[in-house]
């Protein structure tokens, strides 16, 4: 959507097009944090982009500005708090690294629990000041409004089958049809596996499970010691997140992820994956252990080996830009409007520069069932090892 609104904007002939509903994907599913985190270990970052890696943290910073602009210049209802996020640590020793390797300055402080407003069964965090939550189901529908009212032609409903580069046009086929383009955009995140063009092992599907709770009190939030209300998101490998709502319920999400060979348009969430997200808030929340799951649904997205974005070229009319993991709240939408200008003439941007996947091939991805359900079993130890100085108990 904001690629097509860039594009229509700048007085390009855009068609947009949706196999379902624009928004329907991660895009409208998500758990509505807004947050400049990386969402990677740093040694990760720097391994896979090098010198590159500073430019990252910019680029994060950036995407979370673009979004709020964005709301906030066009007008979206979508409950918008700029609270910042609290990285909290699973372990004392987590809390110990984290302490020693970041310093508070203007936009993010570290400190203990008490002071961060949150349950002592954290040791402490940091809380990064840019950014907050919002609703994404508004967001998105907010922002297709906005779309369909632009110049940019769009057909939803209208899944794509395959897309060709003839040389000197691209083919898209549609059920009832094909469009001829000068060039094209695929957004089309954790489905990319079933178009042909996209580079082999771009990124592979996973699956994302989201809970949202009954009703809970202030009384209760205090009581629990969350009383700054500021959302939560740990540490972990696969972290595990916790945020408030306007409707007075809590949303916790993530921790237990599956990945797929296809992303399945009608999957739903497995009884098992909620139990363990109730079990993981109940270890850390213990004074809201009564407060029970109400709903729950879940997304696909695209995961990388680096846990980063991949934006690029996969022939010279077909561009891509996709996987922003659990950060393509603010990312995605950033990374459309760049690639955008960079598709319509426009000098490279810097921060789409450092994004920018300079090879077309991929090496086979690292992010599997196996490899997540060790990550799992890591963090569930690291659990054990933060409770044995805190009060609550962890799965
Ligand atoms: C449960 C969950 C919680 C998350 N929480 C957060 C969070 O709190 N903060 C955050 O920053 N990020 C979060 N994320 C990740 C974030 O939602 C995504 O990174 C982001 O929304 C990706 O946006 P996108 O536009 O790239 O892809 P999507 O929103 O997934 O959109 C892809 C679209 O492409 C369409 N499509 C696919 N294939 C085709 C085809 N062949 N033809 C036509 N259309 C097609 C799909 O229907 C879909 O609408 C979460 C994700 C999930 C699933």
């Amino acid at each position: 959507m904001s690629a097509a609104l860039r594009l229509a904007e700048l007085g390009r002939d855009v068609i947009l097009v949706e196999a379902d509903l624009l928004g329907w994907g991660a895009s409208a599913r998500n758990a509505g944090y807004l947050t400049p985190a990386l969402g990677s270990d740093p040694r990760i970052v720097r391994r896979f982009y090098g010198d590159r890696a500073r430019g990252l943290y910019r680029f994060a910073n950036n995407a979370v500005d673009f979004t709020e602009r964005l709301i906030a210049d066009r007008r979206i209802d979508c409950g918008y708090r700029a609270t910042g996020n609290i990285s909290a640590a699973p372990s004392p020793a987590n809390f110990e690294r984290m302490r020693a390797s970041v310093k508070s300055a203007r936009r993010s402080e570290v400190a203990d629990a008490l002071q961060l407003g949150i349950p002592t069964t954290f040791p402490g965090g940091i809380h990064l000041r840019a950014g907050g939550v919002l609703h994404p189901g508004q967001l998105a529908l907010g922002f297709r409004e906005i779309v369909r009212a632009s110049a940019a032609r769009v057909f939803e409903q209208s899944p794509v089958h395959r897309v060709a580069d003839e040389g000197d046009s691209v083919v898209i086929s549609l059920d009832e049809g094909r469009i001829r383009a000068r060039q094209a955009i695929l957004t089309t995140n954790a489905f990319t596996n079933g178009l042909d063009i996209a580079p082999r092992r771009l990124c592979t599907p996973v699956w994302i499970t989201a809970v949202e709770t009954e009703r809970v009190t202030a009384a209760q939030l205090d009581a629990a010691g969350w009383t700054s209300r500021t959302p939560i998101t740990t540490a972990h490998f696969v972290m595990q997140s916790f945020r408030t709502t306007d409707r007075d319920t809590i949303v916790y999400s993530t921790r237990s992820v599956q990945a797929a060979r296809r992303a399945r348009a009608d999957r739903m969430p497995d009884r098992r994956v909620v139990d363990d997200l109730a079990r993981g808030f109940r270890g850390y929340f213990p004074g809201l252990a009564d407060v029970a799951p109400a709903r729950a649904w879940g997304g696909w997205t695209g995961l990388t080996p680096s846990n980063m974005a991949v934006v690029g070229q996969a022939t010279p009319r077909v561009h891509y830009s996709m996987a922003c993991h659990g950060h393509g709240l603010p990312q995605a939408p950033y990374l459309g409007a760049l690639l955008a200008d960079h598709v319509a003439g426009a000098e490279m941007h810097e921060d789409l520069a450092t994004v920018w996947r300079r090879s077309r091939r991929f090496a086979p991805g690292v992010v599997n069932p196996v490899t997540l359900r060790l990550g799992w079993l890591a963090d569930r130890a690291r659990d054990r090892l933060g409770s044995s100085g805190a009060s609550g108990e962890l799965a």
